[in-house]
């Protein structure tokens, strides 16, 4: 007992008595206490009703009222402490009764010492905070089961629903009168769900995951749930205990991020990952299925930048969204049509039969979107290029054939737009030597693959040397020596020409500088530039600068350009050319006779010579048409006041010929094969 002074009441008719108990009391050491007593059932109740007191003590007879009678009206009341019931006599009936009517104890005055009074009052008290702690946190358990934001649903071990908190009976729609003791499967949406997670339940002792339910409506709910085994104070299994949370929401916006991360906004078609994805199983199902056939189609709208602009992009956008309409229109429901972005489609068509089919589709769509659109009052007329591969099985990653079949569509679109090519076998490996020829000559360049060869230019007046061209070679690590006719139409395309290109003219130039060094004063070098080097209005700066960071000097120095260069534009090329001819640059017309220029243009251009192009060489010893085409550029070169060299010479009679209609110069291997500068010394 506490420190606390203990409120007594005390209710004895026999003032006798309470001066016993009182004195009994006082002999408590421990205890310090109030004592009120009472006479009467009607003070007791009243002072019960107005006062506070921590315990109280009822005599069994109260005049014509009963202690027993009296606690009745005390707890009825709302008095919560404990009562302990005195009597003149034990008797067995009366103290049962009176326990079970909520006594603390039934003592028998006679009997009563203070030791024996200060334990039962102890007990009683003690017996009491045990009570109330337990009645608190028995509230503490149901307030937090019902203002759960949780659903709360608890079973016996029968599985019927034992409890089914406020959040439940919310989301369900069923009252707790409604479902208690009703069998759980009723909450889940089939018996199947239930009995998998029930066996769950059993083995593991737990179940967490996702569920889906059964509302009273019978909507059906997805939520994720907790549940485990409930057990008693002595550890026997006596239900089930479940937490869950409705996530039909989440759910459904977590859908819908998925929704959009694999979908076009605009049309709603598939997008590239969604694409990307199906292609990959797709190409995996056919290594293991050789014979299924499959096609990819990637298809661009002709022109639609121009429409898009004309007509703003919201009839744009309107055009993409009826062009995919159209799109799944030809297509069977398994096809996929995905939007890559821009005005891009690209289509797979899965399991077809043959290549007229794939071509039969091609067409099919292209007929369609070649149909007139009306989109907000315009008529607006477009079409498509498609370039299309086939034999997936070549392939091993989704890129690569969106990679050719893309290359297809760009050459649709160069060679004239609204049609469809597929891409071949033959396509595809050079595709790839492509490829592989390009990574190599990013090397090729950093590690000095590249050389030089020189081929001798000899005067017909006297036999002597008057000048080299410079040939590039490249030693490839692998393939050995690479013609420039495979790798300079690819170093134009790629632009590596830019860079290759200006290295070859700061080599001649410097080899220039060495034969110039070294007496040979009269020596030129002559330098290939192609066409994209030529269109590039920099080839001058280029030159000069090199002069400039060198110090060389130029002295002899020819580019030759050929003659469709020349022709591409002829203003441009004249005024580049006077360009070059102003910083003492020379010009020879390369490849003379095999484009398709007008001898009469030759006039305009500013050109130190020509060179007759080795296959008119070739023949002008032994046919005569060549003979007399020959002999024609020569007599025209010459009355223009232009040189000519011809190429390709190899036999004594193509020099006899050419001697003795004057060609100026000679150039072929009947000399020498193109060199490296170093091995041409011993011809000087
Ligand atoms: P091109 O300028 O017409 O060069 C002449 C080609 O004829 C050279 O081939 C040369 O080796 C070859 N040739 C010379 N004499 C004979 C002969 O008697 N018989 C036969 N059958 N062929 C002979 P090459 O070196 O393979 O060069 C081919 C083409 O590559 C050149 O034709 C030129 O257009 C281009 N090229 C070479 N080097 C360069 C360069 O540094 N830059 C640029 N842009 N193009 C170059
Ligand atoms: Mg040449
Ligand atoms: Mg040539």
């Amino acid at each position: 007992m506490g420190s606390e002074k203990l409120r007594i009441l005390l209710v004895d008719d026999d003032k006798d008595d309470y001066i016993i108990a009182r004195d009994i009391l006082s002999e408590i050491e421990r205890v310090k206490y109030d004592l009120h007593w009472e006479s009467t059932y009607k003070n007791a109740l009243r002072v019960l009703s107005e006062n506070q007191f921590d315990i109280c003590l009822f005599d069994y007879r109260l005049g014509e009222k009963t202690g027993l009678e009296l606690l009745r009206e005390a707890i009825k009341s709302g008095y919560k402490g404990p009562i302990i019931i005195l009597t003149g006599q034990g008797d067995y009936e009366i103290d049962n009764e009176v326990i079970k009517a909520g006594a603390s104890d039934y003592l028998v005055k006679g009997q009563i010492s203070s030791s024996l009074l200060e334990r039962s009052i102890r007990h009683a008290l003690e017996r009491k905070r045990i009570e109330e702690a337990l009645v608190t946190a028995k509230d503490y358990a149901e307030n937090l089961i019902n203002s759960s934001i949780d659903m709360i649903i608890a079973t016996n071990i029968d599985r019927m629903i034992t409890e089914f908190n406020p959040a439940a009976q919310k989301v369900f729609g069923y009252s707790k009168c409604d479902v208690l003791h009703k069998p759980i499967h009723l909450l889940f949406a089939n018996h199947e769900v239930w009995q998998d997670i029930n066996k769950k339940i059993e083995q593991e002792k737990v179940f967490l995951g996702e569920v889906v339910k059964k509302k009273k409506s019978g909507e059906i709910f997805h939520s994720y749930l907790s549940a485990s085994i409930l057990r008693d104070s002595k550890g026997q299994d006596v239900g089930i205990i479940g937490i869950s949370r409705d996530i039909t929401i989440q759910k459904r916006l977590g859908e819908q991020m998925l929704y959009n991360a694999y979908h076009d906004s605009l049309t709603d078609l598939p997008n590239r990952n969604y694409f990307m994805n199906y292609l990959e199983k797709t190409i995996t199902y056919t290594r293991m299925n050789k014979s299924n056939l499959f096609a990819v189609f990637f298809l661009d709208i002709d022109r639609f930048k121009i429409i898009n602009d004309s007509l703003g992009h919201t009839i744009g956008d309107k055009l993409l969204i009826s062009i995919a309409e159209r799109l799944k229109e030809c297509l069977r429901c398994n096809d996929i049509v995905a939007r890559f972005g821009g005005d891009e489609f690209v289509l797979l068509l899965d399991n077809i039969k043959d290549v007229a089919c794939t071509k039969a589709i091609a067409e099919k769509i292209l007929k369609r979107l070649k149909e007139p659109f009306c989109l907000d009052g315009h008529t607006v007329f477009t079409s498509a290029s498609i370039g299309i591969v086939l034999h997936g099985e070549y392939y091993d990653r989704p890129e690569d054939i969106l990679r050719d079949a893309d290359i297809v569509m760009y050459r649709v679109k160069e060679n004239g737009r609204s049609n469809y090519a597929m891409f071949d076998k033959k396509m595809h490996f050079h595709a790839v030597k492509v490829l592989q020829l390009e990574e190599d000559m990013q090397k090729a360049i950093v590690n000095n693959e590249f050389k030089i060869y020189y081929q001798p230019i000899v005067s017909l007046a006297d036999d002597n040397i008057v000048g080299f061209e410079s040939l590039i070679r490249w030693e490839h690590p692998r393939r050995g020596l690479v013609s420039p006719e495979e790798f300079i139409p690819l170093a134009e395309e790629t632009g590596m020409i830019e860079s290759i290109g200006s290295w070859v003219i700061k080599e001649a130039l410097s080899q220039n500088n060495i034969w110039y060094n070294s007496g040979y004063l009269h020596l030129y070098v002559s330098v290939n530039v192609s066409a994209r080097q030529f269109r590039n209005r920099n080839l001058t700066e280029l030159i000069q600068r090199i002069l400039d960071e060198t110090g060389m000097n130029m002295r002899n120095f020819y580019l030759e350009i050929t003659e469709s260069t020349a022709m591409e534009d002829m203003n441009r090329c004249v005024k580049i050319l006077k360009e070059l001819r102003d910083i003492g640059i020379k010009i020879m017309l390369d490849d003379f006779g095999t484009g398709f220029s007008s001898i009469n243009n030759l006039r305009f251009l500013p050109v130190d010579g020509i060179k007759i192009d080795l296959s008119l060489t070739r023949d002008i010893a032994t046919n005569s048409d060549a003979a007399t085409i020959a002999r024609a550029i020569i007599n025209m070169a010459h009355g223009l006041n232009k040189k000519v060299i011809a190429e390709g010479v190899e036999t004594e009679a193509q020099i006899k010929f050419l001697r003795s209609h004057n060609c100026d110069m000679v150039q072929g291997y009947f000399f020498s094969k193109p060199k490296p500068a170093h091995e041409l010394i011993r011809l000087l």
